[in-house]
């Protein structure tokens, strides 16, 4: 078991495949970092994601989540999800959408039920000012043929203050005809990517736009959500609020990262990164590494913020941008 100080265990493991991506969205890919700042060719291979997987998954790791970058646009992450679903565990990804038509069958045949979608409007013309690029129309269909194929989809959406707030009604009015849960998420400072204060649209903040149009339930949490959780009564689907800004969910973390370098970070705020793949590629056992990344893990938010979100000065945090942990 891999436990902290804090007597929590950690039995989920998030694994970036890459730090590319087919979308520009700035909080999370910012365009005007300097070179050096992605991992590139110390890119973990398919022998080595499966041989820390495995370790990991011997430690007690029950969930494994792919993401990245967009790990779908990784050649080999066909080969990468078949390889993983030998392990004992829940294998689950999170994704863009662009290129979710093309793996249906990789996940059906791994045993993935869920899959989380990013989507952070309904609005063509915004998703393009977003993201960058015009695929709003290809991630519509794609979820629309995960919810074909039974899968559960989960739709991440990161809401920022003055950009797609507005939005959020429309996206529970959606919840009404279709099993989709939205998942609204508070902004949150990475490297270069213009986070400040006045852009959180927080958790109160949308629980009040919500219940100016909607009665809501809260729904019971699990004791390792990272969202809390509701519904409006009659609805196919739900929502929840990811609410890392306002209101953190530390005590309850069971989670641990690995980038697609293949260093460990015991929190997504850490900038503590232990590199795994070194020491497996000198021939090193892995195993004490990662205890010890495990046990160093601070109390909350990485150590990192340590007054309210309105007080946080973003240029003093140490961490690499998004994209490059893998989110
Ligand atoms: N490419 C995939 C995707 O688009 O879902 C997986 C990687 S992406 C980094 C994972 C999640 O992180 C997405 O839901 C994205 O919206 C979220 N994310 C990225 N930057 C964020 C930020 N600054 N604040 C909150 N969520 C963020």
């Amino acid at each position: 078991m891999l436990n902290d100080q804090f007597n929590r265990v950690h039995d989920y493991l998030r694994i970036s495949l890459t730090d590319k991506c087919n979308l520009r969205c700035s909080y999370c890919n910012p365009i005007d970092l300097p070179k050096g700042h992605f991992a590139n060719s110390n890119k973990m291979s398919v022998d080595e994601i499966d041989t820390i997987a495995g370790v990991f998954v011997q430690l007690g790791v029950k969930k494994i989540r792919l993401t990245g970058g967009e790990p779908l646009v990784r050649k080999d992450a066909k080969e990468i999800i078949r390889r993983l679903s030998k392990y004992p565990v829940e294998l689950v990804i999170t994704t863009n959408g662009v290129f979710v038509h093309e793996f249906i069958d990789s996940f059906r045949e791994a045993g993935i039920q869920s899959v989380n979608v990013s989507l952070d409007s309904l609005k063509m013309r915004k998703n393009l000012i977003i993201t960058g690029r015009s695929e709003f129309e290809r991630v519509y269909e794609n979820i629309q043929l995960l919810l074909k194929h039974n899968f559960h989809v989960k739709i991440n959406t990161v809401v920022i203050k003055g950009t797609n707030e507005d939005e959020i009604p429309d996206f529970i009015e959606w919840t009404k005809q279709q099993p989709v849960d939205v998942r609204f998420i508070e902004f949150m400072p990475f490297d270069g990517n213009r986070w400040s204060n006045e852009k959180v649209f927080s958790h109160s903040e949308m629980l009040k736009l919500i219940a100016a149009k909607y009665e809501y339930i809260s729904l019971q949490n699990e004791k390792h959500d990272t969202a809390k959780k509701y519904f409006v009564p009659g609805h196919q689907g739900s929502f929840a609020i990811i609410s890392t800004m306002s209101q953190p969910f530390c005590t309850g973390c069971n989670r641990m990262r690995l980038t697609t370098d293949g260093k460990m970070k015991n929190c997504l705020f850490s900038n503590n990164e232990v590199d795994i793949l070194r020491a497996l590629r000198s021939g090193q056992d892995i195993v004490p590494l990662i205890k010890q990344c495990v046990w160093d893990k601070k109390e909350a938010l990485g150590g990192q913020f340590t007054s309210a979100y309105k007080n946080i000065d973003s240029s003093k945090i140490n961490n690499r941008s998004m994209i490059n942990i893998g989110g």
